[in-house]
């Protein structure tokens, strides 16, 4: 007799196990899959907490060596790597646990091990000693992810040529890192590495960082971590990689096609990450991929099959975390017969760099592709009472208004906070707000938050303090 469950979600990453917990919640009989024998996927893994943490711990580390200048002496400030790192896996198994915990206090059943269709509704585990387990369901959610993007005929040896995982565990700080490719893991880990004493290059393929960013905020970003010591090399595209006995020599050509070597300890390669749906055995049930290997779905996550659906990063929209938990539980909630919905006009987007850099809703860019007609409000940090007060004032929050009826229809922020400031922005845009809205809002005072006011304020040119 094999198990029957009335749900299983395939993959335990903050897609899959917000979904398994908001089933149960929902009175299903679910399991959860996942093969890597922890649960938390990519994000709490090797993603978001890991990076999230090595972040903090080296800005505290660069900090520490600039206090001096503060009125703070320490006599010298030295580096643990080794301890460093055990930090950060310590916060790891911490919430890799927590969310077994999760998993049993909601009375779902987690299984260890690979899944794949045997057909629609029979899933077959299989162990990492190859044993398998057959179980039946009535519905299954595949959530199982995302894998990173490498060059081609280039492979990751996580050692001299690395991908962000292999850059989340360097045993040693290298002398010189060569990032190909200016995105979110580029600019985070190139972050982490360049604090802690890495000389940092970046070579990217477009004229500018973050594709996707509001242009204002992207060029400040590139202008902010330059001064920090971060080189970038624009519009240059890798041609080869070739290792040798300290590293590597990255052979690269730029736009007027001229050749330039760079030679490093090591290349992280991030230059895009791919819906992983090896294994699955989608084939055989007839699940249809879409040009770039995403799993299709309809508005409700549903596959061409009736009780086969997807979410989070094997699907179309924006790789994040919070993306796939969200579309988790509105999957979960469609499955019950209710109405689950993602808006995918306010999801934010946060780079957690030093300033951090936050966006939602609509680009200037965009707006203008669209002829739609809007008000731009901007506030410098460098007005900002509290920004200045702790000498943390680089950058602006942008705020984008609809012309005639002054509806927020996005806001880009870099600076201090900014990953916790766009929420307020959030909760604004859900609610349909108008930037009177947002400056009719008493802000504490001394806050970051009254940026956004004063930029909300600005929108109508009557900001107080610039
Ligand atoms: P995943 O988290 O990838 O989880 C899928 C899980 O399925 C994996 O654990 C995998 O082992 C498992 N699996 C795959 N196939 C099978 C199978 N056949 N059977 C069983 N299990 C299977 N996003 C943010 O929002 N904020 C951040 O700060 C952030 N930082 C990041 C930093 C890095 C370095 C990286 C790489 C990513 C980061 N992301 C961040 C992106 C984020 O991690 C992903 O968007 C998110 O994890 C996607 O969730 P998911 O559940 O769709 O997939
Ligand atoms: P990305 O899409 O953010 O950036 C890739 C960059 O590489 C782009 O600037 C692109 O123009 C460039 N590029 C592409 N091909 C290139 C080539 N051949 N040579 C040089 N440059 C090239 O991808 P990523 O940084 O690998 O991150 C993957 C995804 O993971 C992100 O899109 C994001 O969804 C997620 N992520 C999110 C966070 C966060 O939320 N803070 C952090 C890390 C990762």
């Amino acid at each position: 007799m094999t198990d029957k469950f009335q749900a299983v979600v395939i993959g335990g990453g903050p897609g899959g196990y917000v979904c398994a917990i908001r089933l149960a919640q929902l009175g299903f009989k679910t399991a959860c899959i996942e093969s890597r024998g922890s649960l938390g996927g990519t994000c709490l893994n090797i993603g978001c907490i890991p990076s999230k943490s090595l972040l903090n711990l080296s800005e505290e580390f660069h900090k520490a060596k600039h206090l001096s200048g503060k009125g703070i002496e320490i006599s010298e400030v030295k580096l643990n790597l080794s301890k460093m790192m055990k930090n950060k896996d310590k916060a790891v198994t911490i919430l890799t646990k927590g969310v077994e915990f999760l998993l049993k206090k909601n009375k779902v059943t987690y299984f260890k091990g690979t899944g794949s269709f045997k057909s629609k509704n029979e899933i077959s585990i299989k162990d990492d000693q190859n044993k398998e387990v057959l179980i039946q369901t009535d519905k299954t959610i595949i959530a199982t992810g995302s894998l990173p993007v490498a060059l081609p005929g280039i492979d990751f040896d996580e050692k001299i040529i690395i991908s962000s995982t292999g850059a989340l565990k360097l045993e040693k700080v290298p002398k010189k890192m060569l990032v190909v490719g200016g995105g979110y893991i580029g600019l985070e880990m190139g972050s982490v590495w360049s604090r802690l004493g890495a000389e940092v290059h970046v070579v990217e393929f477009l004229d500018h960082i973050t594709p996707g960013m509001d242009k204002e905020i992207s060029s400040e970003f590139m202008k902010i971590l330059k001064k920090q010591g971060i080189k970038f090399h624009m519009q240059h595209k890798v041609e080869q990689i070739k290792k040798n006995k300290s590293g590597a020599i990255v052979v690269t050509t730029d736009k007027e096609n001229n050749k330039k070597d760079f030679e490093c300890d090591v290349v992280l390669i991030s230059v895009g990450r791919k819906p992983n749906t090896k294994g699955l055995n989608l084939e055989k049930i007839g699940i249809d991929l879409d040009k770039k290997n995403r799993i299709k779905t309809d508005k409700n996550f549903k596959t061409k099959l009736d009780d086969v659906y997807a979410i989070g990063d094997v699907i179309t929209g924006p790789m994040l975390a919070h993306k796939a938990e969200d579309e988790g539980i509105a999957v979960a909630e469609n499955i019950a017969g209710q109405s689950g919905h993602v808006n995918y006009d306010t999801i934010p987007g946060v780079i957690y760099t030093t300033p951090e850099v936050a966006s939602i809703g609509k680009t200037e860019e965009q707006l203008k592709e669209l002829n739609k007609k809007y008000k731009i409000g901007k506030f410098s940090f460098m007005a900002n009472s509290r920004a200045k007060a702790i000498d943390d004032a680089e950058g602006f929050v942008k705020i984008l208004a609809d012309e005639t009826t002054d509806k927020v229809l996005g806001a880009h922020i870099i600076g201090p906070h900014a990953g916790e400031l766009i929420a307020e922005i959030g909760v604004a845009m859900e609610f349909g707000a108008s930037s009177e809205d947002i400056a009719r809002t008493c802000h504490a005072h001394p806050t970051f938050s009254e940026a956004v006011k004063e930029a909300a304020l600005s929108v109508d040119k009557r900001a107080i303090h610039s």
